[in-house]
């Protein structure tokens, strides 16, 4: 069997040659013309010298060409390396040399960044969309043949770089196999199916990130849907699209689905849609209820990561939306919630989140470092318990638990608590060291547009709801947080932004 994730495309393509397979714009590209231009693709970068398991990185928004490209990569046995095209050359240029790029491909928006980065390797190609080589590349691959080589299921597919909240990026490893695993895993949920062949799926997270490249375009491509690609969420722009392609299902993030609760024609505009999903961060139980009384659709809430490709539960699963959790573990997976010492926790109890199968990834670039144990098991970092029915709630993230006195403090505990005061935006909770408690728990507030809000209100709000040693000791109201692709809030930058002598005034 050819485990290449390709191969979906082409099975697709084979079921249904002249059906929409992608809209761009005012464009439609059928699924023959895709797989011809995947193929063309593919043949032309070996042509170009480029061999199997060399790094191809990208640094494009969702346009047809990201499709095109990744798929034609993947093909030839190459690895694609997508980039956020919003970085700056100097972080362009570090993960191009950690990945060891032998080609960028950009479009005109990233083309003077892409310039100013492959200074830092010469033996990288810049490939431009708008330029001759690429319409070069696939005109030369199209009289080419491609010898059909089988993909084993542990080749390298994909090194996508993750920071998680916090850190340098590390490129995680994902295989061929482990990409197909979590589609097929997705696929094997029927009620309700997560995408079935006359879905027109909306794909507006970035496809640079795990979400967007294997949840939303790969499941919709493996299942012959049609997806409808639009390069930036805008609320109102994306309602009319929504409702103009008459779209069926919706991969989001939450700040999306907040965003739309505040958009007029919310309800009209999703009249064609059958099935909405989050992740990538916590759905506010707030914005789900709100969401729900506006249209009458509850959303799916699902939780991953980079490293598992990426759902590991969903409430897909169990078929009912739940406010505040995610839901079960796929089939397919195991997962075990463990203390420090690897021991799993009693029932109802949180524990770090621990994931094996075959999704989980190879380890970080180059040499697999930080990957699954001799046993397989991967420990996510993530802290969640299970209710009475067997759904998980996700607690926080272990490394940013903060120790108070030798106490726990949850920041997302005291997050939800801080949120549901009248007039905030957002707040984000961190600890920082303190002399006399170890570490201090800090809070940095937005207000919401138009709203007044004092450090005195939220410190008095918080008395009343938590027990002491979890109120916040210092209180900042801010402009604005710093968030990741999928709209987490940064906590690793919340440092550079505000610095450590803000925290305290
Ligand atoms: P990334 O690798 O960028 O996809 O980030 C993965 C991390 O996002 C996970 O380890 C979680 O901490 C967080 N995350 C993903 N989905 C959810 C969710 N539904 N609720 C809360 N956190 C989530």
């Amino acid at each position: 069997m050819n485990a290449n994730i390709a191969e979906f495309l082409r099975a697709s393509a084979h079921r249904h040659p002249d059906a929409a397979c992608v809209v761009a714009g005012d464009t439609t590209y059928t699924w023959a013309e895709i797989d011809r231009a995947a193929d063309a693709l593919a043949a032309g970068l070996v042509q170009r010298g480029l061999h199997a398991g060399d790094r191809v990185a990208l640094l494009l928004g969702n346009c047809v060409e990201f499709v095109i490209a990744y798929y034609g990569a993947a093909r030839a046995g190459l690895v694609s390396v997508p980039l956020n095209p919003a970085y700056t050359s100097p972080e362009v240029a570090v993960l191009l040399a950690d990945a060891g790029a032998r080609m960028l491909i950009v479009q005109p928006s990233t083309e003077r960044v892409a310039e100013e980065s492959a200074s830092a390797l010469p033996g990288c190609e810049i490939v431009s969309t708008a330029s001759r080589d690429w319409a070069e590349i696939l005109r030369s691959g199209g009289d080419a043949v491609l010898a059909e080589v089988a993909t084993a299921p542990d080749a390298l597919a994909l090194l996508l770089f993750t920071a998680g909240t916090s850190g340098r990026p590390k490129g995680a490893m994902l295989t061929h196999g482990a990409l197909r695993a979590n589609i097929e895993m997705l696929l094997s949920l029927t009620e309700p199916p997560a995408v079935v062949d006359d879905d027109v799926v909306l794909v507006v997270l970035p496809m640079f990130h795990v979400y967007g490249l294997n949840t939303a375009l790969g499941l919709a491509v493996a299942a012959g849907a049609t997806v409808v690609l639009s390069d930036r969420f805008d609320p109102v722009e994306s309602l009319q699209l929504i409702a103009s392609r008459a779209v069926t299902t919706v991969a989001g993030a939450p700040a999306m689905y907040q965003a739309w609760c505040a958009t007029p024609g919310l309800r009209e505009a999703m009249a064609t849609v059958r099935l909405l999903s989050s992740g990538g961060a916590p759905l506010p139980v707030r914005v789900f209820e709100q969401f729900a009384d506006l249209t009458g659709l509850r959303i799916f809430e699902g939780y991953g990561m980079t490293e598992t490709a990426p759902v590991v539960a969903t409430t897909l699963v169990s078929g009912s939306p739940k406010a505040g959790s995610v839901g079960r573990p796929l089939p397919g997976l195991d997962l075990r919630l463990a203390d420090e010492d690897g021991t799993e926790v009693d029932e109802g109890d949180p524990g770090e989140v621990w994931v094996r199968g075959p999704s989980v990834f190879r380890g970080y670039w180059p040499d697999g470092a930080g990957g699954p144990d001799a046993d397989g098991w991967f420990r996510s970092g993530d802290v969640a318990y299970a209710d009475e029915d067997g759904d998980l709630h996700l607690v926080d993230r272990r490394r940013e638990v903060i120790l108070v006195s030798g106490f726990n403090v949850y920041p997302r505990e005291i997050e939800l608590v801080i949120d549901d005061l009248e007039g905030v935006a957002e707040a984000a909770v961190v600890g920082v060291p303190d002399d006399a408690t170890g570490e201090a728990v800090t809070a940095l507030v937005v207000a919401r547009r138009g709203a007044t809000l004092t450090a005195e209100q939220i410190a008095d709000h918080c008395a009343t709801r938590l027990a002491r040693f979890k109120c916040p000791t210092v209180i900042r109201v801010v402009e604005a947080l710093p968030h990741s692709a999928t709209g987490k809030v940064a906590k690793g930058r919340l440092r550079d932004v505000y610095g450590d002598a803000g925290y305290g005034s």
